[in-house]
């Protein structure tokens, strides 16, 4: 059997004590004669799985109890409309601040709907920081103020968060949830697809407060109104129950194996460390993104020569460093060092990376 250091942004790593334990259930699942693909979602089998996905999500990440854990689907993109639908109704303003792509597609598809201001913005320079925030340019009675936390494709991280006042924070998370502690209370809602940290493909999670349910938009479709979801225990239509499975594995693995998210966070310390403690000593490589705002979980660097980068890349696949690509926008190189990778990972690239520098300089 082969396995290769996937570097990808997602779909990511999986941990492989999580596959291996899919694979020895997948044809009977806990003497139920079934596999978890198989199931109805109303049986009370899948209903131990969907509950106990929600319970494991509550103690690891510490969730309020005045907040609602969601499993929908449509994937991080289809919460760029459900977000305004469902919060945008009081002033019908909401404030972005603009720090990649994401955001952008986010404040877009929010100005369909709502006034969505734009308070700050990185545009300036390839979204390579995270732009600093005064807060007497927010909008005071804004509906939500909105960030993307992590920013997958720049390899930025909010390390300190806006001050929003009574303004509901909501925050798109699908690239760092679960690879640190995160204080719920400060957030209106937190949401993330599932396939960068997570779970496969096919399930996002919403985290909201009790309180911004009950206000959508009358033309919310009814699948994008957070209130069918909330008062049906995402259970209103057939959730995507296989994914959920494995988050709940996904979690278990954080928790038991793991450690928890104090751990979790050393553990991406350490890698990212590596990284970008090499790229500062490098001659050849640098990293794109000024250090004080750099995340732990994506990781862009360049040669500064487009011949030499896409050497590196195709060198780096042949050696099993696979999806090093950085992304179409920003050319060079990127390194997702999600959750699942471990840190042997990370410490074989970055001898391949001197080796490949001490051949090319
Ligand atoms: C990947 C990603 C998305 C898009 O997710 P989909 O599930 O493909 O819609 C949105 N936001 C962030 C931060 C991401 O990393």
């Amino acid at each position: 059997m082969k396995r290769v250091y996937n570097f990808s942004a997602g779909p990511s790593m999986l941990p492989q004590s999580v596959l291996e334990k899919a694979a020895a259930e997948m044809l009977d699942y806990e003497g139920s004669g079934q596999s978890v693909m198989e199931m109805s979602h109303r049986s009370k089998i899948y209903g131990t799985i969907i509950e106990g996905a929600e319970a494991l999500l509550r103690e690891v990440m510490n969730i309020p109890d005045n907040y609602k854990v969601l499993f929908l689907q449509g994937g991080a993109s289809t919460q760029f409309a459900a977000i305004p639908m469902n919060l945008g109704t009081k002033s019908g303003k909401a404030d972005y601040v603009l720090t990649g792509q994401w955001a952008t597609k986010a404040q877009k598809e929010a100005a369909r709907y709502i006034q969505a201001n734009v308070v700050a913005s990185s545009k300036d320079k390839t979204f390579s920081y995270i732009p600093k925030l005064d807060p007497s340019t927010f909008t005071k009675d804004a509906d939500y103020f909105y960030i993307c936390m992590n920013n997958t494709i720049y390899g930025t991280v909010y390390h300190e968060l806006p001050d929003t006042g009574d303004v509901p924070l909501v925050a798109d998370i699908s690239s760092c949830i679960l690879s640190e502690p995160i204080d719920v209370s400060k957030f209106g809602i937190l949401y993330a697809g599932a396939q960068k940290n997570m779970a496969p493909a096919g399930v996002t999670i919403v985290i909201i407060r009790e309180d911004l349910i009950g206000h959508a938009m009358d033309i919310t479709p009814t699948m994008l109104n957070f209130q069918t979801h909330a008062d049906n225990g995402s259970m209103f239509n057939t959730p995507p129950c296989y994914t959920i499975y494995i988050a709940k594995l996904v979690l278990e693995w954080i928790k038991n194996d793991i450690g928890g998210l104090e751990k979790m966070k050393e553990i991406n310390e350490k890698k990212a460390s590596i990284l970008y403690n090499f790229l500062d000593n490098s001659k050849l490589f640098k990293g794109t993104v000024v250090p004080e705002d750099r995340s732990l979980m994506n990781v862009p660097f360049i040669t500064g020569n487009e011949e030499l980068d896409a050497k590196f890349v195709k060198e780096a696949t042949e050696n099993d460093f696979v999806n090093l690509k950085g992304h179409r926008s920003v050319g060079g190189m990127r390194a997702s060092i999600y959750n699942a990778m471990p840190v042997e990972g990370v410490e074989k690239l970055v001898k391949f990376m001197g080796e490949f520098e001490a051949r090319n300089s």
